[in-house]
């Protein structure tokens, strides 16, 4: 089992053997990351490869197995991750530490396709997931390999989500975990949850990519298993979304997938999911995967501007969509590759963009935190200079629970969120949408009339 797969370069070509892996993910020749690779992956030569050639998946077979496992009660079976472990084996069975995560609802979005003048839009939400987001599917992956690898601290440096599923799935396994977050700029929620799983969380005095520079000091000098999505395994639980899309589309691939973009892993695993299912025959073509960055944390968008050439600038992030405040994406070369080889784009929103679609995906009854709102704000880019078609199919990748980030919300809601300067610059069509969405709670005294009074103005607005 546990030689059923190696870690290869994504820079240079090297390929280790998983016990080589240094602490830091890094390659020791290159610097560059890392992805896991099977006997049947496309990089391996099967001409020269005994290896490559042998236990090639079957398509057929194995849709059969993964629908089947749904009904199974194996704890293994029951994850909407380790379902598909034929294509993820990287730890044995009995090593896997599951909540049960993945198996997300992929929905329907009426209200929002009508407002981009599309046929069908849909929503994977990812924020249905135990700890309320996307990062769990990937956490375990990452934590079940530290359990095999016999580690007794995880570690990781996060904007809110990542130190949330660490300390959940860290907890489930009885391993102690540390959590560095910059100070004063993460949501409340994630940060209640770290405490409550019983993570040991320190806040440095810096952003999220001076809390990435201390930590791999720290994975260097102590036994630290790191978790942050540099960790290749991450990605392995992050892929499985594609499937799932796939499978509840009846494997009718859509036209796009639209995906936030932070530190940049989470297209990537989406990405190298749907380019495995291509490459074994389960489907014919993938989804042009778009990634949607804030507009003041944007340097993929700024290097893919400037022409795609010459050194990536980080930029000083600034964000209310603080799972996407990141201004040095360690994964930023593998989204490069997964936008030209399925031939998506790179946008930018801004502040006012983000909240109208996050109040837009809530009033489908759907909501999510700011961070994947940006999916639809992007979209409705794409749509509109033609880049996406009105009859195609997208589906938007929604990251985390609207949960996560209440007061965010609840800010807009009241008129608050935004800056005199931000709201100056919002167009007449987005104050209209925004004037519509606005739910501001009304405080009276508790009289029958005065609250039917209420009803009558509401009433008399257009729905
Ligand atoms: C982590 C996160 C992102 C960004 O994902 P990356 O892999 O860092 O690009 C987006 N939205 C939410 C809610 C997240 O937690
Ligand atoms: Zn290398």
């Amino acid at each position: 089992m546990l030689s059923s797969h190696s870690l290869r370069c994504t820079g240079c070509g090297l390929r280790i053997a998983q016990n080589e892996a240094r602490s830091n993910f890094r390659c020791a020749t290159c610097g560059d990351l890392f992805e896991i690779e099977y006997p049947w992956s496309a990089t391996r030569d099967k001409a020269t490869d005994a290896g490559a050639a042998a236990n090639q998946p079957n398509p057929n077979a194995l849709r059969y197995l993964w629908q089947e496992r749904r009904t199974s009660t194996l704890a293994a079976d029951q994850s909407g991750v380790w379902r598909f472990r034929d294509l993820l084996p990287i730890v044995p069975v009995d090593k896997i530490v599951t909540l049960y995560e993945g198996n997300t609802p992929l929905y329907e979005m009426p209200r929002c396709a009508a407002l981009l003048g599309m046929n069908w839009l849909l929503a994977k939400h990812q924020g249905m997931n135990p700890t309320g987001s996307f990062k769990d599917t990937g956490m375990t992956a990452a934590l079940s390999v530290a359990v095999a690898n016999g580690f007794e601290w995880v570690a990781c440096a996060s904007t809110g989500n990542t130190s949330a599923a660490m300390a959940a799935y860290a907890a489930r396994a009885g391993l102690r975990s540390l959590v560095l977050i910059p100070e004063g700029k993460i949501a409340w929620g994630k940060l209640s949850q770290a405490m409550d799983y019983g993570s040991t969380t320190v806040q440095l005095r810096t952003d999220f990519d001076g809390c990435v520079r201390v930590l791999a000091e720290i994975v260097q000098r102590a036994p630290v298993y790191l978790l942050n999505s540099v960790n290749p395994y991450r990605l392995e639980g992050q892929k499985t979304p594609a499937f799932e899309i796939l499978e509840q589309m009846d494997w009718q691939v859509p036209h796009h997938l639209i995906v936030p973009g932070g530190n940049l892993a989470n297209c990537s695993a989406l990405g190298k999911g749907f380019a495995e299912l291509q490459h074994l025959g389960f489907i014919k073509r993938v989804p042009k995967i778009s990634v949607i960055q804030a507009a003041g944390a944007n340097p993929l968008y700024r290097w893919m501007q400037a022409g795609g050439v010459g050194p990536f600038e980080p930029v000083e992030a600034h964000t209310r969509a603080t799972a996407i405040r990141i201004g040095n994406p360690a994964s930023w070369k593998k989204a490069v590759k997964v936008l030209a080889t399925t031939g998506g784009w790179v946008e930018e929103v801004s502040e006012q963009e983000i909240a109208l679609a996050k109040a837009e995906i809530g009033a489908e009854g759907i909501g999510c935190e700011p961070a994947s709102a940006v999916t639809l704000a992007g979209l409705k880019k794409l749509v509109a200079d033609g880049r996406v078609g009105k009859e195609e199919t997208a589906v938007l990748l929604l990251t985390g629970h609207t949960l996560k980030d209440p007061e965010y919300t609840i800010q807009y809601h009241r008129g608050a969120l935004l800056s005199d300067k931000e709201a100056a610059a919002e167009t007449v069509a987005q104050r209209a949408a925004n004037a519509k969405l606005r739910r501001e709670p009304v405080v009276l005294d508790a009289k029958v009339d005065d609250v039917l009074k209420v009803l009558d103005a509401m009433q008399a607005q257009p729905a």
